[in-house]
């Protein structure tokens, strides 16, 4: 008899839905049907019990081929290169929980290891501009509940988090916003005329890398200031209508992408629109929301902050020194300059996402994938161990984009007695502690 799982949680895109269906297969080892997911989520799930999948550790050959090996083996050579790296790099968390994260944060700070996360590479300048000038957030509760504006900025939710709009900001009635779309105003400000700007009211099309003059006369406009006719391609009149849609809000929120955090600008930009967004709360109330890109990358933020004071490109190297440096200490920089001599690609895949200059620089020294899947990172790696499926094949907490934490739930029992991310850390661990204790 096949059983339905209710209010399960979708481990893909930082809107972390977690009001997903699954049907599984009576002995619990197939899903069978998803109800509720978008199409990239619907396929997360059926993708886990995918047949082939890789269910031990691989060992590379000195032919260039893979071996499989046991867990024990891979727990020992990953245990032993970690003691033996003077600089060993643990990267990814893109995808795991935080049970997984706060384990791989103890065999970090034993390995002496730096610590780093995608947000290195994505809203890591989000990072930098919150540091310096706060974050006037929500929840996305309150969005759906509350807020009759809403900005899309440098964001595209129909295609990077596809059901972001009807669960949260456009489409729903929440409690006070009973008309749903009716009764809520859109502005997608992006210079490609995108599907969400297609259901926008207002499409402003910015210059590609002119966000920040863009933010300056949005600000100078909000404080009677006067602008020039065109500013970042956008006519005047079109700024000012959008200004006063913005400030006449009973509750806004911005919600901006990738797009602020990788043109000219970077965190000067999200610094600027976080200036914004307090200069529209001396009129009504607005908050502003990172469109974090993986279901629990905020995940390592709230974790590592809790275990070590920093968000993301920790290093510990110096033991009892801890520092964070973006630009010194993030995982690009460090291997553009050669500096590790070990690294751990974890939950995400390095091999695709890196400049291929860090990939060669890495490929020189031990490198060990820890992933359920293969993609370009297992295949060029020296060890390869898959772990369950986060939100599939085991449960765990994660962290939705607006920092609220949510239990996943398992759904079916792990392939071939594939370790947990957090079990497989915690072996590590014990096993660099008997190493220590055999030297
Ligand atoms: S919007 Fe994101 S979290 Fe929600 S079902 Fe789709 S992929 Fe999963």
């Amino acid at each position: 008899m096949a059983k339905v799982i209710t209010g399960v949680g979708c481990p893909y895109c930082g809107a972390s839905c977690d009001d997903i269906e699954v049907t599984v297969s009576d002995d619990g080892t197939k899903v069978l049907e998803v109800k509720n997911a978008c199409a990239i989520g619907n396929q997360v799930f059926h993708h886990a019990s995918t047949p082939g999948r890789i269910t031990s550790p691989r060992l590379r050959q000195p032919d260039g081929t893979y071996k499989e090996i046991s867990y024990e083996e891979a727990i020992d050579r990953a245990a032993r290169i970690l003691v033996n790296a003077k600089k060993p790099l643990i990267y990814g968390f893109g995808s795991t929980n935080c049970e997984g994260m706060s384990a791989a944060g103890r065999v970090a700070e034993k390995a002496g290891a730096v610590l780093d996360n995608c947000a290195s590479i994505c809203h890591g300048s989000s990072f930098l501009a919150i540091f310096d000038n706060g974050y006037p957030s929500c929840t996305l509760g309150e969005v759906k509940n509350r807020a009759d504006v809403i900005v899309y900025w440098a964001s595209n939710p129909a295609h990077a988090h596809p059901r972001h709009m009807s669960r949260y900001s456009i489409f729903p009635r929440g409690f006070f916003t009973g008309k749903g779309h009716m009764g809520r105003k859109i502005i997608c400000i992006d210079p490609r005329v995108t599907d969400t700007a297609r259901v926008a009211d207002i499409h402003l099309q910015v210059q590609q890398g002119h966000d920040y003059e863009l933010f300056n006369a949005f600000r100078t406009v909000l404080h009677g200031g006067d602008i020039p006719d065109m500013v970042a391609g956008i006519p005047k009149e079109k700024i000012l209508e959008a200004a006063g849609i913005m400030k006449k809000a009973r509750f806004g929120t911005v919600f901006y992408g990738m797009g602020l955090c990788h043109s000219d600008g970077r965190n000067h930009n999200v610094d600027i629109a976080i200036s914004m967004t307090r200069d529209l709360n001396e009129f009504t109330k607005w908050t502003i929301m990172a469109m974090r890109g993986h279901y629990n990358i905020a995940g390592p933020g709230v974790v590592w902050s809790w275990q070590f004071g920093f968000p993301y490109c920790i290093d510990m190297t110096k033991r009892d020194l801890v520092h964070m440096n973006p630009g010194e200490t993030s995982s690009v920089d460090l291997a553009m300059r050669d500096e590790v001599d070990a690294f751990v690609n974890i939950g995400t895949d390095a091999g695709a996402h890196f400049p291929i200059p860090a990939v060669q620089h890495l490929k020189k020294h031990p490198w060990i994938t820890i992933d359920p899947n293969i993609c370009m990172a297992s295949e060029i790696s020296d060890l390869h161990i898959p772990v369950a499926v986060v939100g599939v094949e085991t449960g765990g907490v994660v962290y939705r984009m607006d920092n609220v934490p949510i239990q996943f739930k398992k759904v079916v029992e792990p392939a071939g007695g594939i370790l947990t991310d957090e079990e497989l850390f915690d072996k590590i661990y014990e096993r660099m502690c008997e190493l220590d204790q055999e030297a």
